[in-house]
């Protein structure tokens, strides 16, 4: 074997190693009730958890927080009703009111939750546990814990299985980000509202509630307030006929 092969070899043999420690310790593959499908996780649980509450720490820092009482708990009520009956029971969820008057609502991985106050205020009981199911949805199909897979290389993956390096956590919290920021993929905005349909209606909620919702926020939008939950590539048409498609499935 000359140097070349020797070293090549040795590399090879360290990225194999090293697969299965990490396939070994850190892979499993689970029945995800969201999705209906067999899925495999490289990011586990605990990692999940920990990059949302870093990135939920940086929300909350930069941004100001509603602490008025009768706003959070008219919040709570609904998005605790439908927390228990999501597909991701399980989990700890977190929710914050931001005070901010753009029209948005998002999730973070493991179960933090923030709507802008401009958002809570223009919509119904019902319409507010559409939106909170399908951020909910999000999670509950590990949406973004699939993107980060997804975009992230080997060795970014190993050290966050090892959990030994701070640069990586970083790396890995920048990915999440900006799928967050940016929207997820058609198919995974379809999901979480078929998603929420099915919580809504879980929970007592009128699911035909996030049909009035997209109509309401359309409106909004022509009117020059565009709202990042419809920002999002599918037309809100589509999402509609979606939306009335899957209740027609639960009735
Ligand atoms: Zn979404």
């Amino acid at each position: 074997m000359d140097h070349k092969n020797k070293f090549m070899f040795m590399i090879g043999f360290r990225f194999v190693l090293a697969l299965s420690l990490f396939l070994g310790s850190g892979c499993v593959t689970v029945y995800n009730p969201a999705t209906q499908r067999n899925e495999m996780y490289f990011i586990s649980e605990d990692s999940e958890l920990a990059m949302g509450k870093k990135l939920a720490d940086e929300v909350i820092k930069e941004n100001k927080l509603i602490e008025d009482n009768t706003v959070v708990s008219a919040l709570l009520q609904v998005a605790h009703e439908i927390a228990r009956v999501c597909d991701r029971s399980n989990l700890t969820y977190h929710f914050y009111v931001i005070d901010n008057e753009e029209m948005n609502a998002f999730a973070l991985p493991g179960g933090y939750i923030f709507v802008h106050k401009g958002l809570f205020d223009k919509v119904s009981r019902d319409e507010l546990a559409f939106v909170l199911a399908h951020e909910i949805g999000h999670v509950s199909a590990r949406h973004s814990v699939k993107r980060l897979q997804a975009a992230m290389g080997v060795n970014l993956l190993l050290n966050l299985a090892f959990g030994n390096n701070a640069q990586s956590m970083q790396q890995a919290l920048g990915i999440v980000y900006n799928v967050v920021s940016k929207g997820y993929s058609r198919q995974d905005e379809y999901l979480a509202d078929t998603l929420a349909v099915k919580y809504t209606h879980r929970a007592g909620f009128d699911p035909y509630a996030g049909v009035s919702l997209m109509e309401k926020l359309q409106k909004e939008g022509a009117q020059g307030h565009p709202f990042v939950f419809l920002n999002s590539h599918p037309k809100s048409s589509d999402r509609i006929a979606n939306i009335q498609d899957k209740i027609l499935q639960i009735r």
